[in-house]
């Protein structure tokens, strides 16, 4: 048995790369996005009584996921074990995984005709939404559910600015009108390395977050210095 699923919107959100995007939705709520309709759903009558919820389930594709070297993927190294240890594919959250399906639950923050404005997103630029859905509390949080080794989120790790990238920072935020600080805090407080690498104060690591690049080290381990926010045009805002 085969499905065909087409996507009902695109995502526009402020990652141009897989790097640094946090691992879960509400780990970044600075993250904004707009998720516009496509045909044939653009038109507001697919939308009518959603502005009433104040978070939508996003069931998405992961587009830019890898594709198996050989073979199924059956066991995967989920982050949050270190990204040593194999897990069951169906025991993770994985981006790697049987047919692509991600699913987020974002804050809806206003709906503007087909368009709808969420944050806390954790999905890359263009990234293709195959269903949107209302989250239903009662359905949906369930006070007493546990998971054995992701209970808790990640613990953030320190950010601090040199001077002049804050004031890049403060610059971009104003130019983009996005709340670009909190932004880079939240997302580098997620601790984007491979959590096998272990951190070395010479290196440096960047990431392009809507058309900046932002460039930090770690001076020593759980911290994150921001060293330079660059105007990067390379990849516009979309
Ligand atoms: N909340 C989702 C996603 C978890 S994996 C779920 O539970 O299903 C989250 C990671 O997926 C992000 O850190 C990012 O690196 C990756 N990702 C996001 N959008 C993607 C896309 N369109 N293609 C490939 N990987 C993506």
């Amino acid at each position: 048995m085969s499905f065909l699923c087409e996507p009902v919107a695109i995502a526009h959100t402020p990652f141009k790369e897989k790097f640094a995007i946090p691992r879960q939705p509400q780990l970044a709520p600075a993250a904004k996005g707009l998720i516009e309709l496509c045909a044939p759903y653009d038109d507001p009558l697919a939308l009518a009584g959603l502005e009433g919820a104040s978070h939508i389930w996003l069931l998405f594709v992961f587009h830019r996921a890898t594709a198996p070297k050989s073979g199924p993927r059956l066991r995967v190294r989920p982050p949050r074990l270190g990204g040593n240890e194999l897990c069951g594919v169906f025991a993770t959250r994985s981006s790697h995984r049987p047919n692509n399906i991600g699913q987020s639950v974002v804050a809806l923050e206003r709906i503007e005709g087909t368009r709808l404005w969420v944050s806390g997103v954790d999905l890359l630029d263009g990234t293709p939404i195959i269903d949107i859905k209302p989250y239903i509390p009662y359905a949906d949080a369930l006070a007493h559910a546990s998971h054995h080794f992701a209970t808790e989120p990640p613990s953030p790790v320190t950010v601090q600015w040199q001077t002049e990238a804050r004031r890049q920072a403060q610059h971009h935020r104003q130019r983009l009108q996005q709340p670009l600080i909190e932004l880079i805090e939240q997302c580098l407080a997620q601790d984007p390395k491979p959590a096998y690498q272990q951190p070395n104060s010479e290196r440096e690591y960047g990431v392009q977050f809507w058309d900046v690049n932002v460039v930090w080290h770690y001076p020593k381990p759980n911290v994150i210095t921001v060293l330079r926010v660059d105007y990067s045009p390379q990849n516009d805002v979309s």
